[in-house]
């Protein structure tokens, strides 16, 4: 084993080298933190790093190894995680200025699974303040850059999550998608994004940005490690109302199964119109590679999808305008005195949130005010129901649905920032299974003529992850996408 190329395993490998004794956690440890420091200047990846931390971490798994206890799914290998979930005595900024000094005093559901499976969290992660962007440019502390090319985009929101794990600074990370903020910044990132069904992992400790939407995610290398994370991360907690209190499933033994005769469902008219030519050529191969894999093809249209952008538009602001009404100065993060509390409101909310999350703010509060509540939040709810309903009939025909991720491959950093419209029409495929509540997976289907990484989007029924885990995984294995790697981060 040459120790320069360790970074390029994938978790499931690395938690068996340490398992085995082949290597310490603390030298695991020691060998991403070094290349943190040597790469995140260039991608503005993380926005906390904390060695001293990551470093005790570990050296408790090296202990616990050397007591010959049982180590955990995860054991001492350094994961990373989204600057919107919750770490006690380590800053969570939602990479927005009001939140820029606060320091949580209690870990997320998801952080307390993280490490009672032995993992090392090595830091936090940028994003578009409080998860709202598709381009990570709406983050307070400047954007991420892709590692395929760094004037690109990793997109958004999850963009420090993805550029930080396609140039292995970490071996996985956690994101939160609540429109596609894990799947899009995958898809231009060249690596996998698992968004669980609503309900499947608690959201306690994850900062709210639309609660009926929020779910918490892995972004990695591979499928089976996507498993392996949403294995620990899922299950009832609680604390979060809307948790899920069935069993979880072993996801990772659907790697390896045969997919003959899965029933893949092809919405024809979401991709034909409006897609990027090279991403609807590596969509239509892959298509061709399911075919070859034994599944059957079935064409099925989904007719209340076309809506999908305009739905979320308002349900997600909405909920997010009555949110983040708890950012008042008083209880939380930045406070900028005025003349009297309602100016302190005023001026510490002016200051504190960026043009994005002040532009939702005010969509959602209009949406719900009186006399547009009918006309909007109603109305989009009971489309949000008729997308439900499609989704219901589709998967009477198929097991699986096929779109691409995003309509294009990751776009230059200031193409898109002077038009809201166009940002938000990058969700296009990724908003509907939101809004269903359906689990969805993006992994890499091919590159575009300019080399860029491309994403296929895979939806199942509610709580059928595992039959994700199993048509991703016989994918791989029949293609070479998630062995391409950025190549200037593998200068050593
Ligand atoms: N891009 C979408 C938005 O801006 C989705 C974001 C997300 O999933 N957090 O709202």
């Amino acid at each position: 084993m040459t120790e320069g190329r360790l970074h390029t395993r994938t978790l499931v490998a690395l938690s068996s080298l340490v398992a085995s004794g082949e290597i310490s956690s603390i030298e695991l440890t020691r060998l991403f933190l070094d290349r943190i420091g040597r790469f995140n200047g260039r991608l503005n990846a993380f926005l906390t790093v904390d060695p001293e931390y990551a470093l005790a971490q570990a050296a408790a798994i090296d202990r616990s190894k050397q007591k010959r206890e049982a180590l955990g799914p995860l054991s001492g290998v350094p994961i990373a995680v989204k600057d919107n979930i919750c770490t006690r005595g380590i800053r969570t900024t939602c990479a927005s200025r009001i939140l820029e000094n606060y320091i949580p005093p209690y870990d997320a559901h998801v952080v307390q699974r993280l490490r009672k499976a032995g993992a090392v969290i090595v830091g936090k992660l940028n994003m578009d303040e409080f998860a709202m962007g598709s381009s990570n440019e709406n983050s307070a502390f400047g954007p991420v850059r892709n590692p395929w090319s760094l004037e690109r985009t990793p997109g958004g929101s999850s963009g420090g999550p993805a550029a930080a794990t396609a140039s292995s600074l970490v071996a996985a990370a956690l994101g939160s998608d609540t429109g596609g903020s894990v799947r899009q910044p995958a898809s231009f990132c060249g690596i996998t994004a698992l968004k669980p069904t609503y309900g499947r992992v608690s959201r306690y400790g994850l900062v709210a940005f639309a609660s009926s939407l929020d779910q918490i995610a892995p972004i990695t290398r591979d499928i089976r490690d996507a498993a392996r994370l949403l294995g620990v991360i899922a299950g009832h907690d609680s604390r979060d109302a809307t948790s899920y209190p069935g069993e979880v499933e072993n996801y990772e033994v659907e790697c390896g199964k045969a997919i003959k005769g899965m029933r893949v469902g092809v919405v024809r008219d979401a991709f034909e119109k409006g897609c990027d030519e090279d991403v609807a050529s590596a969509i239509d191969k892959a298509l061709e590679t399911f075919k070859q894999l034994g599944c059957e093809l079935v064409e099925v249209s989904l007719p209340h999808i076309s809506y999908g952008v305009s739905v979320y538009y308002i349900v997600a602001p909405a909920e997010a305008s009555s949110n983040l009404a708890r950012f008042d100065s008083v209880r939380y993060g930045l406070r900028v005195l005025g003349e009297d509390l309602f100016d302190t409101y005023a001026k510490t909310r002016a200051q504190g949130f960026g043009a994005e999350v002040k532009r939702r703010i005010m969509l959602g509060t209009y949406a719900l005010s009186a006399g547009y509540y009918d006309a909007f939040y109603l109305r989009a709810q009971k489309v949000r129901t008729l997308i439900w309903n499609d989704y219901a009939e589709a998967f009477k025909r198929c097991d699986v649905l096929l779109t691409p991720t995003a309509p294009t491959p990751a776009f230059k950093l200031g193409e898109k920032t002077g038009d809201p419209l166009a940002m938000y029409l990058q969700d296009i495929f990724t908003l509907p299974p939101s809004l269903a509540g359906i689990p969805a997976v993006s992994a890499p289907c091919g590159f575009s003529s300019s080399g860029l990484p491309i994403g296929m989007q895979l939806c199942a029924p509610a709580f059928h992850e595992g039959r994700l885990v199993r048509i991703t995984h016989a994918f791989e294995q029949s293609t070479d996408f998630i062995n391409r790697r950025p190549a200037a981060f593998e200068l050593d």
